[in-house]
């Protein structure tokens, strides 16, 4: 790799210098919300606890969490950015809508320092990936929505000096493949099942491997996959390109947790722009940050002047991957995303995440075509009875029904030995499920 290490010198200082940072910017940021947000006034005043004796990170603690649904409410009640904007609608300069997994988009504004504040720590993630100044990179995340995969990525890219290409998710396979082709970009950015869709459509659409493309970078997010190995695997090998994972939330910026070329998890880039607490989400008490510890993360923004949030709780859960320095110089803990509350089951009192689903059924390929459904037939997200999981079978085994109940007993134990719940697979022919597309796939069918 040519160049500086690292995109910003920050990121190779000692995490006792970026916490001091941070503890610095936190002040500052709750002296501006103090003086600027109605909302945290409020909330503050409500809680009992004085911002003014705030003054070491640790102190945080005792604040209220923000959660989604106050922000939703202050949406409605003061649109179109809320009770919670903290800066003049003449400093606006961008709205971006958060894709949120139930009711309506909330809405987020930047003003011209908060754009700056999300490309710099989405630039630091694609520098991470590999990708440098000049290179051609496909933009094949959806970018007509008006979420973060669309604007934001783009301007990350220019932030880094790197050459955008943005056709979209929304343009289709065909054409992003016949761009693909005809540019020849060196990194391309989508999510994970996405990026495998197009691959395996290359030879239809362009008559061309995926491999003879030239792309050497796939940065994949959006969703879980790139940290599930035999995702990651398909990935590179399907495209004969090193694959890494980023991802942020989209309430705090584009992407700011990004891998190395370790591959072991995502650092954090958002040193001085955004403090991260672990918690654990039924006693809500704070967890150290010490490798292999899980907890659902929850962010301060530090440098946040339009839509700023305090111990905003995301409902997404991490296990510490990594603490102290890394081989690649970062020396920022490293962190892998394994699911969200919102979409966790629970399955006679076990929780279980979809996407540990999936990797597991995805270590079964070709036997299995990695492609799944689960059924929901009971209201809300806890079920007293076996958990009904539809995997399609490889094509290869199309006819021969004994191998396939040989491999729904094995799916079954696997998912048992592992995720400690009771399933009841049953195997349906490849191509019942839609493909990853432009759209995320629901891995939850309700019924
Ligand atoms: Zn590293």
């Amino acid at each position: 790799m040519t160049g500086p290490r690292f995109f910003n010198d920050i990121e190779g200082a000692p995490w006792t210098d970026v916490l001091r940072i941070k503890q610095e910017k936190l002040l500052a940021q709750l002296a501006y919300l103090a003086k600027h947000s109605v909302f945290y006034q409020r909330k503050l005043a409500d809680s009992g606890v004085d911002p003014a004796r705030i003054k070491r990170l640790e102190d945080l603690e005792p604040l209220p969490f923000t959660e989604k649904t106050e922000l939703r409410a202050s949406l409605e009640a003061a649109p179109p950015l809320g009770h919670h904007r903290a800066a003049p609608m003449n400093r606006v300069v961008q709205i971006q809508a958060s894709s949120g997994t139930t009711g309506s988009p909330a809405y987020i504004g930047l003003t011209r320092r908060d754009q700056y504040v999300w490309q710099e720590m989405g630039a630091r993630c694609l520098y991470a990936h590999g990708i440098r100044p000049g290179d051609v990179t496909m933009h094949a995340f959806s970018v007509s929505r008006g979420f973060v995969g669309g604007l934001p990525i783009s301007q990350i890219v220019l932030h880094l000096g790197a050459v955008e290409v943005p056709i979209g998710a929304d343009a289709g396979a065909d054409r992003i493949l016949r761009v693909t082709r005809d540019v020849r970009p060196r990194a391309l950015l989508g999510t994970p099942f996405f990026a495998i869709h197009l691959a395996e459509q290359a030879p239809r659409l362009v008559d061309m491997d995926a491999r003879d493309l030239g792309v050497r970078i796939v940065s994949v997010g959006g969703e879980p996959g790139g940290g599930i190995p035999t995702v990651r695997e398909k990935i590179e090998r399907l495209w004969d390109a090193d694959c890494r994972e980023l991802c942020g939330g989209t309430d705090l910026g584009c992407a700011y947790w990004a891998e190395c070329e370790t591959k072991t998890g995502m650092h954090e880039t958002a040193q001085e722009f955004v403090y991260v607490e672990l918690i654990d989400p039924e006693t809500r008490a704070v967890l150290p940050w010490t490798e292999g510890t899980t907890g659902e993360l929850v962010y301060t923004a530090l440098d946040r002047e339009c839509s700023p949030l305090v111990r905003f709780r995301t409902r997404d859960h991490a296990v510490v991957t990594g603490t102290g320095a890394c081989v690649c110089g970062r020396t920022a803990p490293t962190i892998r995303v394994f699911g969200r509350t919102d979409d966790m089951l629970i399955v006679k009192g076990i929780n279980v995440f979809p996407s540990a689903v999936r990797h597991i059924v995805s270590g079964f390929e070709p036997r299995t075509t990695g492609n799944l459904r689960i059924v929901a037939d009971f209201p809300g997200h806890t079920t007293q009875r076996p958990l009904k999981i539809r995997v399609e079978y490889g094509p290869a085994l199309a006819g021969h029904g004994d191998e396939i109940e040989r491999l729904r007993q094995e799916v079954s134990q696997r998912l048992r030995g592992l995720l400690n719940f009771a399933p009841a697979v049953e195997m349906v022919p490849p191509d019942t499920f839609e493909k990853a597309g432009v759209q995320k796939v629901a891995l939850i069918v309700r019924e």
